[in-house]
C-alpha cells in the first residue's frame, strides 16, 4: 500500500529523512545507513533538495538509487526558488523516469540560494504545489511549522498561508522538528479550525550536542524545554551519555505523539541509523536485531 493511502487508513506511518551526500565516503556511509534502516521496513524515506540552485539532480539521482536498488518508497523534496517553471517540469520528468511519484514541495530558504541563481517564477511553495498538481501523477506533500515559520508574523497568519498550500493540492504535511509536543497539538487544533484536514506527520530529531541546540534555537526558532536544555548541558562532551539521553527524550516524545493521535513519525536521521533504530525500538518494540 502506498504510504499516502496508509496515512488515510489511520495506520501509523514511519519514515526517515536523508540528505544527498557530497563525497564518495559519505555516499558509502549513507548506503550502509539505508541498508540498516531497511530492516525497520519504513513506509517511505525522503531525500532533501538543496535550495541553492546548484546540482538539482543530486536529489533525483539518490531517489532513483534508493528506489531501484533498495526497494524503498521514496519522497523527493523539491525546492523552487532557484528554478523556472520549465526547470521544474524537467525535474518532474526525471523523477517520472525513475518511477518516483512522491514530492515534498518546498519553497527553500532565500539565503541559501547562491548568488545569481534566484529565479522569479516562484515565491512560495503553494505555487509549486499548484504546478505539480497540474503536472499530474504526483502525490504532493508540504512543510509546516508547529511553532510558526520564522518569517510569519504569527502562527495564525502562517496557518492561513498553509491552508492555501493545502487547497492547492498538498495531501499531507510534515512538520519542522520540535521538542515540545504541546506545540504540535496546539498546531493541530488551530489547523483543523482553519479547515486543514490532511495528515500532519511530526518530524523528530534527537539532539546531539550543545552547539546543535544553539543552532536550532537561533536558525529555526524552535523552543527548547528546560528539561531538554538541562540534559543537553549535563551530557555535553559525553558522546554515549548524550546519545542515551537524546534517544530517551525523543522516544518519550514519540510515544506521547503516537498516543495523542499523530499519524506516524518522520525521523530526521542526518544520514545515520543508530538513533533512528533505537527510537523505533523503544516505540515499536519490534525492531529485528
Ligand atoms: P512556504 O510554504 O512558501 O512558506 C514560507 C513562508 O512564506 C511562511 O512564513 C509562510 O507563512 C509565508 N507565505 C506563504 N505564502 C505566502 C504568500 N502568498 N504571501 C506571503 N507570505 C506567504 N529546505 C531545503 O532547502 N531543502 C529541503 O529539502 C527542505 N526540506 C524540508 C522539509 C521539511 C519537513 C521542512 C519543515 C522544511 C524543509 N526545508 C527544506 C526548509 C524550508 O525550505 C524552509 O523552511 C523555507 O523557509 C520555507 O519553505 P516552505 O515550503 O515551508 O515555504
Amino acid at each position: 500500500m502506498k504510504f499516502t493511502e496508509r496515512l488515510k487508513t489511520g495506520k501509523k506511518v514511519y519514515s526517515f529523512e536523508f540528505y544527498p551526500p557530497k563525497t564518495a565516503e559519505d555516499t558509502s556511509k549513507l548506503f550502509n545507513t539505508a541498508l540498516e534502516l531497511m530492516r525497520l521496513a519504513p513506509d517511505f524515506v525522503s531525500v532533501t533538495n538543496s535550495s541553492s540552485g546548484v546540482a538539482p539532480y543530486r536529489t533525483v539521482a539518490l531517489c532513483g538509487v534508493l528506489k531501484a536498488q533498495f526497494g524503498l518508497d521514496v519522497v523527493a523534496h523539491l525546492t523552487c526558488l532557484a528554478h523556472t517553471k520549465a526547470e521544474i517540469a524537467e525535474i518532474c520528468g526525471g523523477l517520472r523516469k525513475m518511477d518516483i511519484t512522491n514530492i515534498l514541495a518546498l519553497r527553500g530558504d532565500p539565503h541559501n540560494v547562491v548568488s545569481g541563481a534566484r529565479r522569479q517564477d516562484y515565491s512560495y511553495a503553494a505555487q509549486l504545489v499548484a504546478d505539480l498538481k497540474r503536472e499530474g501523477g504526483f502525490a504532493i506533500g508540504g512543510a509546516c511549522y508547529p511553532e510558526k515559520h520564522p518569517e510569519a508574523s504569527s502562527l495564525d497568519a502562517d496557518i492561513a498561508r498553509l491552508k492555501e498550500k493545502v487547497d492547492a493540492g498538498a495531501e499531507y504535511l510534515i512538520t519542522q522538528l520540535f521538542f515540545d509536543n504541546a506545540y504540535y497539538f496546539r498546531f493541530l487544533e488551530k489547523a483543523a479550525a482553519a479547515g486543514i484536514n490532511v495528515p500532519v506527520l511530526p518530524g523528530l530529531m534527537p539532539l546531539t550536542g550543545y552547539k546543535q541546540m544553539q543552532n536550532f534555537t537561533s536558525l529555526m526558532k524552535v523552543g527548547i524545554p528546560d528539561e531538554l536544555r538541562r540534559g543537553i548541558e549535563r551530557w555535553d562532551g559525553d558522546k554515549e551519555g548524550m546519545f542515551k539521553f537524546s534517544v530517551d527524550y525523543a522516544s518519550a516524545q514519540a510515544e506521547q505523539l503516537l498516543k495523542g493521535g499523530a499519524p506516524g513519525l518522520h525521523l530526521y536521521t542526518l544520514n545515520r541509523s543508530r538513533a533512528a533504530i533505537a527510537i523505533l525500538r523503544n516505540v515499536k518494540g519490534e525492531v529485528p536485531e
